[in-house]
């Protein structure tokens, strides 16, 4: 029965991580994979989460099922996260959230739930955009198109064009915005730019999905849900996939969070009835301790000071290499302008580097990056700063 199966394609990615692992090089880099990592290069739990763990383990009574849609502390601290205290949106409901496991999870549940009930839509993502976005949707046989983005001449967002694009998406379809940290570019539209997009959004009638998975990592956990909403002024419907893989550093935890937005109170609830139906059929209900430390931390006046100043921490990390390798690659005597990395945000940065100069990196030098010149900021550290520019330097010759 089997005999016939072919091998499925490695995962550009995490297969990438896995050749990193392979290499016996002692002083090769990663810069494939968006974790992140500090100054020593591991990827550490924060503190504010060692000790929500510490209480829960002290209170935990049971290991009982969640409900499909998750716990209710952890359902409505993702709303004020996304939305803001006592918003409008919250205080009437408008809004229903499930606990999805990880990012990725909200996404599929999204995907399901649009190829379901609006079975006509085309779901239209950025070019370039995360590697996974497309199979995601491809896999619950959703069309999925792209709209323009990048500019890879000027290494800045083609606004010009990206309207352009979306003026062409019909009423009924589904647009996939990055709420912020875009990757894999590190370019984010500024908030002129998403008060037209909004507008825009408006006028078409398309229903935008916001991917949501790096709120805090740009420029502060308010600040980085500013497109998000600028949309709720004006879009009174809306899908948002959350993810905390990066910003609580629970990445193997899985949690994440489909919320949905509605016109009424009452939509929202019949609308939620069957986001729970395509969780029920998935995976049944999601795995509880991520979810519960994430609660834990948003709830809690002190847990979440702790978290906000080591949120603030790992973002500050990330601007300060991305400052370092400019100046260093300048150093190192490097021509080319590389300025446009230390205006990016997130962990992401487009370098512009070509698929030679990637391989010819890893292959010589035991650095790793994605094929496409997607850079893990994140991977840098003061101490293989110096060696990464020589190797870059050296394939830019
Ligand atoms: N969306 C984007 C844009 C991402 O970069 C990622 C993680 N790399 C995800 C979603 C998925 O997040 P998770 O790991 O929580 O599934």
């Amino acid at each position: 029965m089997f005999e016939h199966i072919q091998a499925a394609p490695a995962d550009p990615i995490l297969g990438l991580n896995d050749a990193y692992k392979k290499d016996p090089n002692p002083n090769k880099i990663n810069l494939g994979v968006g974790v992140f990592k500090d100054e020593q290069g591991n990827t550490p739990i924060l503190n504010a989460v060692k000790q929500a763990e510490k209480r829960l383990l002290a209170e935990e009574t049971t290991k009982n099922y969640l409900s499909i849609e998750g716990a209710p502390a952890y359902r409505s601290a993702v709303q004020t996260l996304l939305f803001g205290h006592n918003h409008p949106i919250i205080t009437k409901q408008l809004a229903q959230t499930a606990h999805t496991p990880g990012g990725t999870g909200a996404l599929r549940v999204a995907a399901e739930f649009i190829k379901k009930h609006l079975p006509e839509a085309t779901i239209w993502v950025s070019n370039p955009t995360w590697a996974n976005h497309q199979s995601v949707f491809q896999s619950v046989g959703l069309e999925v198109g792209s709209y323009a983005y990048y500019d890879a001449n000027a290494k800045s967002l083609d606004f010009e064009a990206m309207l352009a694009s979306l003026s062409q998406v019909p009423e009924g379809d589904v647009v996939l915005f990055h709420g912020c940290c875009h990757n894999p570019t590190g370019i984010d539209p500024t908030p002129e730019q998403w008060y037209q997009l909004a507008k825009l959004c408006s006028k078409q009638g398309f229903l935008p999905l916001f991917d949501f998975a790096y709120q805090g990592f740009g420029q502060g956990l308010q600040e980085d849900a500013q497109g998000l909403r600028t949309f709720l002024e004006y879009v009174p419907e809306m899908l948002i996939a959350s993810s905390f893989s990066k910003n609580f550093g629970l990445y193997n935890e899985r949690v994440g969070a489909l919320t949905i937005l509605c016109e009424t109170a009452e939509q929202a609830d019949t609308a939620f009835t069957q986001i729970k139906r395509c969780i029920r059929t998935n995976y049944s209900n999601p795995p509880s301790h991520g979810s519960a430390v994430v609660a834990e931390i948003l709830n809690d006046k002190e847990l979440y000071a702790l978290w906000e100043s080591e949120l603030k921490g790992m973002r500050l990390r990330i601007h300060e290499m991305r400052s370092l390798f400019v100046n260093t690659l300048r150093a190192k005597g490097v021509i080319q302008d590389f300025s446009f990395i230390s205006h990016q945000q997130g962990m992401f940065s487009f370098s512009g580097l070509t698929p030679e100069q990637v391989t010819q990196l890893r292959k010589e030098y035991g650095i790793y990056i994605v094929g496409s010149g997607r850079i893990s900021v994140a991977g840098m550290t003061h101490d293989n700063m110096g060696p990464l520019c020589d190797g870059i330097a050296a394939v830019l010759k």
